[in-house]
């Protein structure tokens, strides 16, 4: 068997131990005589899994008592009109803060449900920065804020809180939650896709403080009102449970590695042999600025675009694969999530090396 180098955004490569323990107890979980997917979501089994994957997201993450951990579906595509539904009702508007493909996705869908207005945008440096919070134009009657602290298009990162003063920020975390610590307290509401640093697709983190909670307006379906599944414990409906089994075991993972400020170490090391070697070339050059730059997506540029289609071909030749850039980016993109190993990050950057020196 060999593994690839998997640097796809997403659905991305996961902890190779985690998905030997499923494997091992895919036919029979801890002698229960059946695998996770054929049991009950009501049972004693699966509550069990349930309970101490939501007791490691509070955990991990230090999340305050006052605040609400749901299991959701829908994706953060789904958040992008769920949030709105349930919290824009306040005063019938929001601030978008737009960096960037994702988070101007959101802004849209959410014009649905309410007034949007564009705090801030970094469409004048084609979103490779942030706007400084400085520039913002906030709305002191907004229900909330919203920003995207990783746009896993462009490779642009928050490396910084905003400060939303009384109007909740929220934060749609999907491609760097569980990458550094965090500090909760500091939003109103975060929402992530799993299929990025906690599990397979299918499941969605919604962490929401609880003053936040029940204020959805009439037209929002009970299996995404925040209220129904706080109420239910995210068991209204059946939740994706497969997936919460599976991030539940990567949030062991976490745990076992030293946490969270253990994994933005790991990141930190893993980014800083990627950019390091783009500044210092002249063959490649990273297109997002500095005090921008996301440790988990990498979006990097060759000197000549004709030969982006030989670069692709000799990394998958090599067992690295996913690494050409979003269409409206070009160029390539590393994705280097929590679970991508240092030797992937060392080898790809030999191999850009190998190349460099071949057609440099
Ligand atoms: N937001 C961000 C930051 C993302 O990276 C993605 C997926 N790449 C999405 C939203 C959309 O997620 P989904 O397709 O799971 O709804």
């Amino acid at each position: 068997m060999t593994r690839v180098f998997n640097f796809s955004p997403g659905p991305a490569t996961l902890p190779e131990a985690v998905l030997r323990q499923a494997a091992e107890e895919m036919l029979d979980w801890h002698g229960s005589g059946m695998s996770v997917m054929e049991m009950s979501h009501r049972g004693k089994e699966f509550i069990s899994i349930h309970a101490e994957a939501e007791a490691l997201v509070r955990e991990l993450l230090g999340v305050p008592s006052n605040y609400k951990v749901l299991f959701m579906q829908g994706g953060a595509i789904g958040e992008n009109a769920i949030v709105p539904m349930n919290l824009i009702g306040k005063t019938g508007k929001a601030d978008y803060v737009v960096t960037g493909d994702w988070s101007k996705k959101s802004a849209k869908e959410a014009k649905s449900y309410g007034k949007v207005n564009a705090a801030a945008s970094g469409e004048a440096s084609h979103f490779t920065a942030i706007p400084k919070q400085s520039e913002w134009k906030l709305d002191p009657e907004a229900s909330y804020v919203h920003i995207c602290s990783n746009e896993t298009i462009g490779g642009v990162q928050y490396h910084w809180t905003p400060d939303t003063g009384a109007v909740p920020l929220v934060a749609d975390m999907s491609s760097d939650i569980m990458s550094r610590p965090i500090d909760v307290s500091r939003y109103g509401l975060i929402y992530a896709g799993a299929q990025k640093n906690m599990g397979p697709s299918g499941l969605t983190l919604v962490v929401v403080r609880d003053d936040l909670i029940g204020h959805a307006l009439p037209i929002c379906p009970s299996a995404f009102n925040y209220q129904t599944q706080a109420e239910a414990d995210s068991m209204y409906n059946t939740p994706p449970t497969y997936a919460i089994y599976i991030a539940g075991l990567v949030f062991k993972y976490i745990k076992a590695q030293g946490g969270l400020k253990a994994m933005e170490a790991h990141n930190q090391a893993k980014a800083a042999i990627l950019y390091d070697y783009l500044d210092e070339s002249r063959f490649y050059r990273s297109p997002v600025a500095r005090e921008a730059r996301s440790l988990m997506n990498v979006p990097f540029k060759l000197k000549d675009d004709a030969l982006d289609e030989a670069f692709l071909k000799g990394a998958q030749a090599k067992g690295m694969i996913q690494l050409k850039g979003h269409r409206s980016v070009g160029g390539m993109r590393a994705s280097i999530y929590n679970a991508m190993p240092v030797e992937g990050v060392k080898a790809l950057v030999a191999y850009m090396k190998e190349f460099e020196a071949q057609h440099g």
